[in-house]
């Protein structure tokens, strides 16, 4: 999506160990403008299929997935950050990796929000190695509802989430791919479409 590659350029700062900072417009600060815009066009490419709720994972992912679950007419959940002390047989659990802080957490999401009448669509702000991807999937699973797809704002395609989703037969559409980025000189090349 050509608004939120220019949007990347233009603010995007490559941090070391491969770390995309977007802050001034996805991830602290939010361009609500251009998270319409990203909505509309993953209701476009999600046009044919029967969403009825939006999955996603706090924190980062909740501002655009508020924003799409609008412009989809559907409620939003997101996965919960949970302490093991909540951990209960009213919810849904698993084991999450982080990417940016390297530790483990549990995430959970009660029972009451996702069911098998769900047609479920994830989105996240990013994909880098798929281990936050993995744990929605799998609480959707637990559940018994049905993953629609995946939607993500920026896919770094040089790691290796996106293809591991790919391969499993998910439809996943990623805004902006990255297929490199260089944390010397700030260059940022994307993927060109259909590639
Ligand atoms: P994964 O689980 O796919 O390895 O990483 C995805 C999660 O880690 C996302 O939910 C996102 O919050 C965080 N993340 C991964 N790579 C980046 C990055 O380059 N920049 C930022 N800001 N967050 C990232």
């Amino acid at each position: 999506m050509k608004l939120l590659e220019e949007r990347i350029l233009k603010d995007g700062v490559v941090r070391p160990e491969n770390v995309l900072k977007v802050d001034s417009f996805l991830n602290h600060q939010m361009d609500v403008k251009l998270f319409v815009e990203m909505a509309k066009e993953w209701k476009r490419l999600f046009a044919a299929k029967p969403i009825n709720k939006i999955l996603t994972i706090e924190a980062s992912g909740i501002g655009i997935a508020a924003i799409a679950a609008s412009v989809f007419q559907v409620p939003v959940v997101f996965a919960k950050k949970a302490k093991s002390i909540n951990l209960d047989q009213d919810n849904y659990c698993t084991k999450i990796q982080s990417y940016t802080h390297r530790n483990m957490y549990d995430v959970i999401v009660s029972k009451k929000f996702l069911t098998k009448e769900d047609h479920v669509l994830i989105l996240d702000d990013f994909l880098a190695n798929g281990c936050a991807l993995m744990g929605l999937l799998e609480l959707v699973e637990m559940s018994g509802a049905v993953v629609e797809g995946i939607g993500i704002a920026i896919e770094k395609g040089f790691q290796k989430g996106g293809s591991e989703i790919r391969a499993a037969g998910i439809q996943l559409e990623s805004l902006a791919i990255i297929e490199s980025m260089n944390e010397d000189t700030g260059e940022i090349v994307f993927r060109a479409k259909n590639e």
